[in-house]
């Protein structure tokens, strides 16, 4: 009989799935329902909400879009009907959701089980002002970096109004889910979302100066927009829990290559697999109703790897919707016996998985200051933004790189098909030109008027054909927004927005000041605004790349130019430690000193903590797959070694031998290898975590790379059904 636990086994079972649509997009009948009519159902939207006077409505929305704060008795309406709205769909519960530093999302349940007044037997449903407003999780018991002691272990939790509650159908019943911020008790952001909060606040009101100084007065807002597309992979669950590798660290450590990878581009916007399918329409039809715009489903360039991307709203909304959306692929995934990988680099060989944020202002009349208008005026202030960009992604390249930095990501920037560690802007040829033509100021001479005039005004039509194609670069303009694509697949997102916001809020301050002094000099503002595109350019020309971003040539040309590159995490986290570095984050007031301390400890723990599980992961893997597997064959050669000289069939069996022999070489390196790989992993242990961290960077993660060439090489070798693991044929091709 067969073991039910062999690769076999399991290889007829990934086979054998289920099909069937459980979408829950069929009403009792089985017809089809269509969107429109469930769009949203499971977001609490405090515009059309019941129980809510219009006076009240009207207050609740204007006090959420700005930094004031809400009178107790219009959250006690809201807290009155919201437990109404919820109740009635079945929620027996509420938690305050919230983004602690671990990345991921927090929730403490609380049921809306209360009782009247000096009566425990009857029961009411009840959520109290101060309950929606307030929370007091253990703050200890999250990453805070050792910034925090258990004495003063309190952290609050706070209703964030800008972003709507929603119900999350879970297990048997449903819970509602308010948005919060995570914070100290004085104050320090424990979470992801309050600096986000606070660099969109603040570069609301920086970017309408910026356009109240350059002519459109009637903007009184600005919002980061934000559309972050996902990319992950899908594999059937039975290899997932048969490789311990992916279920300790969500990585495969080693694995070969099958003949046919990805070098057939087939899989690319391909026919989506039927089992894939039916699962994307489920997370769909989910997301759709907890209002996730999603918009775009597709297939990867790698086999099994694939992609969703929503519609971009304001970017703290984005933030929470990337949140949901990643819980969701993982929830439904393991329904439809898949499990996802969020990893950056679960294959080596493949390509990664990433997160590209699109990332553009609108102001509150609908101008995108990204996008080129009809009129030449309109251009320079374009022209100008961009140029603003441009610096700030020039001047903060270095923490921006930071910001994106995990164990994870680090194997993918510089892997294959993904973007460098060195940032560099893609801009397109004609961008790139019209700013040439700004710095050489040749087109712009008094005398030559009128050509200046015809290529701004022409700039809209230009960019039709104008945007990135190549995708090597790990910044780019893509026509009416930037696209910062060096983000990780399983990164929160909030964070690298932030800090891209607080350095573009940098420049764009300095930006105002410098303006409104040529303008009250007596300075036109298309002069000013040129004179400002110079004073950016010329200073931040060089991290311009328009060409391939993968190529040697371009890490030559980079160094040369004297772009950072920081390869690794632990390299990386230096900039956090520059106090000249991570001045424009506190000068900005997106992040506090100690919040930066915080988010270093956090992230180097975190990354010891992910290496250290590799380390592990690999040695016993070793120890109680591999080694054993290559022994069985070799105890099977040594008996066909015997028997031949037994026969008497001649003197050589040359095949045997010398499997035989590479086998023992190979084994004994192995060993070795992971022997080596323990000592220095108990050298890291009694080291501190910096030296610890840019130890296994440099010395230890070099090693575990030579240990899974010596393990691919035996998985080549060792025959099928002595091999216990599945492989990266499996992995990819079954499903
Ligand atoms: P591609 O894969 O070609 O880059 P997608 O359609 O997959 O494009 O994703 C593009 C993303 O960019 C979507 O989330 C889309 O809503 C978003 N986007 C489009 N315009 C803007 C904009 N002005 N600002 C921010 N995001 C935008
Ligand atoms: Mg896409």
């Amino acid at each position: 009989m067969q073991n039910p636990n062999s690769v076999d086994a399991l290889r007829v079972l990934a086979t054998h799935r289920t099909r069937q649509n459980r979408g829950v997009t069929k009403d009792h009948t089985g017809k089809l329902i269509r969107v429109s009519s469930y769009y949203g159902e499971n977001v609490f939207d405090i515009k059309s909400a019941r129980g809510i006077p219009e006076s009240v409505r009207e207050e609740i929305l204007k006090v959420s879009k700005s930094n004031k704060v809400l009178k107790k008795e219009h959250v006690a309406v809201v807290a009155a009907a919201v437990t109404e709205w919820a109740t009635s769909r079945g929620a027996t519960h509420f938690c305050h959701w919230f983004q602690p530093l671990t990345g991921l999302t927090a929730q403490k349940h609380d049921a809306f089980l209360h009782f009247k007044k000096n009566d425990q037997l009857r029961p009411i449903e009840k959520l109290r002002a101060g309950q929606l407003l307030q929370g007091e999780p253990d703050a200890s018991s999250f990453p805070h970096g050792g910034s925090r002691t258990t004495f003063e272990a309190r952290g609050y939790t706070s209703w964030d109004t800008s972003s709507p509650m929603f119900l999350l159908e879970e297990g048997a019943e449903n819970i509602l889910c308010i948005p919060t911020v995570f914070i100290s008790y004085n104050t320090d952001a424990l979470d992801i979302k309050t600096p986000l909060l606070r660099s969109i606040s603040k570069i609301s009101e920086v970017a309408t100066e910026f356009l109240h100084l350059t002519g459109h007065y009637d903007a009184k807002q600005v919002v980061i927009n934000c559309g972050a597309e996902q990319e992950y992979f899908l594999i059937d669950k039975s290899f997932f829990y048969a490789r311990p590798d992916l279920v300790m660290t969500g990585r495969t450590l080693f694995g070969t290559l099958t003949a046919k990878n990805q070098q057939l581009s087939d899989h690319y916007f391909g026919t989506i697999p039927e089992r894939v399918l039916t699962f994307m329409q489920e997370l769909d039809c989910e997301l759709y109703r907890l209002g996730v715009p999603v918009k775009t489903r597709h297939n990867e360039v790698a086999p099994g790897q694939f992609e969703i991307a929503p519609l971009y709203t304001d970017a703290n909304l984005s933030a929470d919707h990337n949140q949901i959306i990643m819980a969701k692929i993982q929830k439904l995934a393991r329904k439809h016996d898949f499990v996802a990988l969020m990893h950056e680099k679960p294959f080596a060989g493949l390509n990664g998985s990433g997160k590209h944020l699109n990332w553009s202002m609108m102001d509150d009349t609908g101008l995108n200051l990204f996008e080129p208008g009809p009129a030449a005026h309109q251009n320079y202030r374009f022209l100008a933004m961009v140029s603003i960009v441009i610096e700030a992604v020039n001047r903060h390249a270095a923490v921006l790189r930071t910001s994106i930095g995990s164990s994870g990501n680090d194997h993918r920037l510089g892997g294959h098909e993904a973007p460098p560690s060195i940032l560099s802007i893609f801009l397109g040829d004609a961008l790139s030109k019209i700013f040439d033509g700004i710095l050489s100021g040749k087109t712009y001479a008094a005398n030559d008027k009128q050509l200046m005039k015809m290529e701004v005004d022409q700039i809209g039509y230009l960019f039709q054909d104008n945007v990135d194609r190549n995708r090597t670069s790990p910044f780019a303009f893509t026509g009416n927004r930037f696209e910062f694509r060096a983000v990780g697949s399983s990164q929160a997102i909030g964070f690298p927005l932030s800090v891209l916001n607080a350095a573009v809020l940098d420049v764009l301050i300095e930006s105002n000041a410098i303006l409104k002094k040529l303008i009250d000099g007596g300075k036109g503002v298309n002069e000013a605004l040129i004179q400002l595109i110079k004073q950016w350019l010329g200073k931040s020309k060089h991290i311009i790349h328009n060409g391939d971003g993968y190529c040697q040539e371009w890490l030559e040309e980079a160094k040369k130019r004297g772009l950072p590159n920081h390869k690794t995490l632990p390299e990386a986290l230096d900039n956090f430690k520059d106090e000249k570095a991570i001045e424009f984050l506190v000068k900005t007031g997106v992040m506090q000193q100690q919040e930066i301390k915080t988010r270093y400890n956090v992230l180097l723990e975190s990354y010891i903590m992910h290496r250290t599980i590799e380390f592990s992961t690999i040695q016993s893997m070793v120890k109680q797959y591999i080694i054993p597997s290559a022994l069985d064959y070799k105890l099977k050669l040594q008996d066909a070694i015997k028997s031949h000289k037994e026969l008497g069939l001649g003197k050589k069996s040359s095949a045997e031998i010398s499997i035989y022999e590479f086998l023992t070489l190979n084994m004994d390196e192995l060993y070795n290898k992971v022997e080596t790989l323990s000592e220095l992993v108990t050298s890291c242990s009694k080291m501190d975590n910096e030296n610890s961290s840019k130890l296994m960077a440099k010395e230890l993660l070099p090693l575990l790379e030579e240990i899974a060439i010596n393990c691919n090489e035996l998985e080549e070798i060792v025959p099928e059904d002595l091999w216990k693991l599945p492989k990266y044929f499996d992995m990819l091709f079954f499903r």
